[in-house]
């Protein structure tokens, strides 16, 4: 998943969930659904930012100072393992293990019928590499949250 839908679904799903959003709220569960893929400048992708044993102490500190933007940064990083625990793998106790899980769910359409297939995936974090990403839909998805923020937040 790239960094735009990262950011784009959780940020729409802040703007239908909250009763009173904001610039700086969204801001904050933006950066904190994008940043962990910083770990893809380290020696391995989806490492220490993806593990739960980074991510649930951040986000148990942030829930019991009752900062609403610290609150917000950590769901959103946690939203971000979520959603790339249905893309690939997250390694939830990195650096204990460096083994990752994830789900794996395809759905097959076509003259014969239809059906689902789900599968738990076992693997290793990525080393570090170039990707190239197709982001067409993703452009898109960025443009409608955005004119959602703006619509919502003006
Ligand atoms: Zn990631």
């Amino acid at each position: 998943m790239d960094p735009l839908e990262h950011a784009s679904i959780p940020a729409l799903t802040y703007l239908a969930l909250s009763t009173e959003p904001t610039w700086g709220g969204a801001l904050a569960l933006i950066i904190g659904a994008v940043f962990p893929d910083l770990d893809a400048f380290t020696r391995e992708h989806r490492s220490y930012l993806h593990s739960l044993l980074f991510a649930l102490p951040v986000f148990l500190l942030a829930y019991i100072s009752g900062n609403p933007y610290a609150l917000l940064f950590s769901i959103g990083w946690l939203s971000h393992l979520f959603l790339d625990f249905f893309t690939g793998v997250i390694p939830p106790v990195y650096s204990l293990s460096r083994r990752g899980w994830g789900i794996e769910i395809t759905a097959r359409i076509g003259l014969r019928g239809f059906g689902i297939g789900l599968r738990i995936v076992e693997n290793y974090p990525d080393p570090r590499h170039d990707y190239e990403l197709n982001i067409g839909g993703s452009i898109a998805l960025g443009l409608i949250t955005l004119a959602a923020l703006f619509i919502r937040l003006h």
